[in-house]
């Protein structure tokens, strides 16, 4: 018995047609992105351990239990990255790119890792599309990032979402509503989940956040970071709705919302929604991180930044997932037929056209029958009366017209047909 293998659970191969919906999420990113001055970073997908521990924080889930993290042969500790920011942050200030003039921003786009229970819509390996500003505090660049991402999406085609924003504080304010949520949860620390009770100690806010029933009905009516908030965060999120409202941009003000990494500053936003998935799931996610870039040594940099699941917008914009069939078959009869039709497809594939040729050797009725499955425009044929006469037979499958002509003619005929 040969091995058969298959791929590692929770980790999946993305195939046509599907990979076309994939160029066009990212081809769409790189157009709108880019006429916001975005380019394009191409981070490793492992780093140092300790990067994602400073970065995401040590009382995150990811940290706590999602790393895929391996001792490699020079006895270095090293993790597949969870998430793109830390490495970006990391390549920011290893590069000095703070030098560069303000803002300095940056998309990418790739696979992230996270060691979870595999289930629909959640894999081990899962690719993120995202984007990172870095250099400007100002409200506005808030609401620019916020605006470009819902322009992104909107670019997609993608209906019925909706953008929730909070404002989670800032080292200011924070350590404060820190304090008034342990005093909430604190008579009733020993009913949270085992997980919420080392959030009580390590960051309070994540308690937020739980999935876990329980936790839920014992955080109704919590205080809200919104109570709590400095001057000026208040400030910076009244001028950040007030750059939306200019704009039309349509949010929802959803007080409850914290985020999973512990990293987020001041705005904190999600896009939910769409038609043909729960509310709850989050088709895009980010916020303000401010303190990051000082915490790995580069100088104070505001910074703010959101990604995308790739594998959520693919699925919204499923159905759409159709590879059209080449615009051209040509049929050949023979060896010197063969050549002919690699030659004429030659020409035919420099100016893009998509043509595919009856290679193997089979009867002319098994090539057009290959024409038809794979939903071809064109045929046409040659054989050696055709290569004598120097004209071909052309039919289009389409329509059902069909005519002959010679070889100029017919490479004027298809060259434009796509
Ligand atoms: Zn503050
Ligand atoms: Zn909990």
């Amino acid at each position: 018995m040969k091995p058969r293998f298959t791929a590692l659970k929770g980790v999946a191969d993305v195939l046509p047609p599907e990979t076309g919906l994939w160029r066009k999420i990212e081809n769409t990113a790189c157009l709108v992105m880019g006429a916001y001055g975005y380019e394009e970073i191409r981070p490793p997908v492992m780093e140092q351990t300790g990067l994602f521990l400073r970065s995401i924080g040590g009382s995150s889930d990811i940290v706590a239990k999602e790393m895929y993290t391996f001792t490699d042969k020079g006895e270095r500790s090293v993790s597949l990255r969870p998430e793109g920011t830390a490495s970006i942050v990391r390549a920011y200030v290893e590069h000095n790119l703070s030098s560069r003039p303000a803002p300095q921003k940056f998309f990418y786009s790739g696979p992230m890792f996270r060691y979870e229970r595999p289930q629909k819509g959640r894999q081990r390996q899962f690719y993120q599309l995202g984007a990172e500003c870095f250099g400007i505090a100002d409200p506005g660049v808030d609401a620019e990032m916020i605006i470009m991402l819902m322009a992104f999406l909107d670019r997609l085609g993608l209906k019925g979402l909706s953008l929730e924003l909070n404002s989670i504080g800032c080292k200011e304010c924070r350590p404060a509503f820190r304090e008034r949520l342990r005093e909430f949860f604190a008579p009733r620390l020993g009913e949270l989940c085992p997980d919420c009770q080392r959030r009580y100690e390590q960051n309070p806010l994540r308690i937020l956040d739980c999935k876990v029933e329980r936790c839920g009905e014992i955080r109704k009516g919590s205080p809200l970071i919104s109570e709590t908030l400095c001057q000026d965060c208040r400030e910076h999120f009244t001028a950040l709705l007030e750059f939306l409202d200019v704009m039309g941009t349509a949010y929802v003000f959803n007080p409850h919302m914290v985020r999973g990494l512990d990293y987020y500053t001041r705005t904190v936003f999600e896009v939910k929604g769409g038609a043909c998935m729960g509310a709850q799931n989050a088709v895009a996610a980010g916020g303000r991180y401010d303190l990051l870039v000082s915490e790995f040594g580069g100088p104070e940099t505001p910074a703010i930044g959101f990604a995308a699941g790739m594998e959520r917008l693919a699925g919204l914009l499923q159905g759409e997932a159709v590879t059209p069939g080449p615009a051209l078959f040509i049929a050949s009869l023979g060896k010197e037929a063969a050549v002919e039709a690699l030659k004429l497809a030659s020409r035919l594939r420099e100016g893009g056209t998509r043509v595919e040729l009856g290679w193997g050797g089979f009867s002319l009725k098994s090539q057009l029958r290959r024409a038809d499955k794979i939903g071809a425009g064109n045929v046409v044929i040659i054989g050696e009366d055709e290569l004598k006469s120097g004209s071909f037979k052309w039919k289009n499958l389409k329509d059902g017209s069909s005519g002959e002509a010679g070889r100029e003619d017919i490479f004027a005929q298809f060259s434009q047909a796509k």
